[in-house]
């Protein structure tokens, strides 16, 4: 298939959830539970996301090669979204030297001693490389603004901590990721929209089933209770981060085939757009081949 054509197949997946202008952005306006009308079976959906990372695989190899633009993969999400189950299923085929993971959790007494952004800047992808945040920056905005200890933790000067510092992060956020696009980042977010309801369930059933109990956290559930102020710091950080440069794709995640789907058509899509090409040998270089070929070749 040509560019194009693949580029014209994927904005089916992609174009529905992808926010690049978050003036009117309202996080109730997705549906949780979107197919898009596709009674897509699971099997289909498996051989779909398989072709997908296959295809990633594949750019990910020449992205490595050319050594100039990276890649980074935002996620974020509610406990029992499919975070984890996401990453696993789209980068299976990557391979993982051109390829790093970061979860960040709460930050250290390190990570407390420094500005908000720090810790992640310090772990932005190099060139060539593919680099997932699991969660990122954009906990700064609503784990820490629905709990105020967290806040009281960062020891910013209280002459600064100013009742717009919510907008204030936002805008700094806005400028960072600006920053990182003209430095050659390519920046997808992912907020894996999932419902109330499902993750009721899924905490059920990692209740339910002993090989799962693992994954379940009592704090989980305590942090549930803020489920509709975490709604609503979401809403306003996607309202006030999207953009052409950086796009938030707002993933149903209530069907996980389907979120993995989506997930790697986006990011398929963005690095088809590099048009990408292994890079050309010069003719010095050709010269420099011929000769080893030679010098080879009269070793025997
Ligand atoms: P999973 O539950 O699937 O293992 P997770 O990303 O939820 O993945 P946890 O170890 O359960 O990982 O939780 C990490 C916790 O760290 C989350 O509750 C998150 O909100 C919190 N966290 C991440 N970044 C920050 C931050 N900057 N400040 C405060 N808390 C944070
Ligand atoms: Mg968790």
């Amino acid at each position: 298939m040509v560019r194009k054509e693949i580029l014209d197949a994927l904005r089916k997946y992609t174009d529905p959830f992808r926010v690049t202008n978050g003036q009117d952005f309202r996080l109730n306006d997705f549906d949780p539970s979107d197919t898009l009308g596709l009674k897509m079976h699971k099997d289909e959906a498996v051989q779909l996301l398989r072709r997908g990372s296959e295809w990633l695989a594949m750019e990910q190899e020449i992205l490595y090669a050319q050594d100039s633009w990276s890649v980074l993969l935002v996620f974020q999400a509610m406990d029992a979204a499919g975070k984890d189950g996401t990453i696993k299923h789209v980068m299976s085929r990557v391979n993982p030297q051109g390829c790093d993971v970061v979860s960040f959790k709460q930050p250290s007494v390190e990570d407390l001693s420094h500005d908000f952004l720090w810790r992640y800047a310090t772990k932005v992808p190099q060139r060539g490389h593919i680099g997932i945040f699991n969660r990122s920056y954009y906990e700064e905005v609503p784990v820490v603004r629905v709990h105020q200890h967290l806040l009281d933790a960062q020891k910013i000067p209280p002459d600064l901590v100013r009742a717009n510092i919510w907008t204030e992060r936002l805008a700094d956020i806005t400028r960072f990721e600006d920053y990182l696009t003209r430095q050659g980042v390519v920046i997808l977010k992912f907020y894996l929209n999932l419902s109330y309801e499902e993750q009721k369930k899924r905490f059920l059933d990692r209740l339910d089933k002993p090989d799962k109990n693992w994954k379940f956290s009592a704090s989980d559930v305590r942090e549930r209770r803020y489920w509709n102020d975490y709604m609503q710091a979401y809403d306003e950080a996607i309202r006030a981060t999207a953009s052409k440069a950086a796009p938030w794709f707002v993933v149903p995640a209530d069907n996980k085939p389907f979120t993995r789907l989506i997930v790697a058509a986006a990011i398929v899509e963005a690095v088809e757009k590099l048009d990408l090409e292994y890079p050309k040998a010069t003719s010095e270089q050709m010269k420099d081949l011929a000769a080893a070929r030679e010098e080879l070749n009269a070793q025997g």
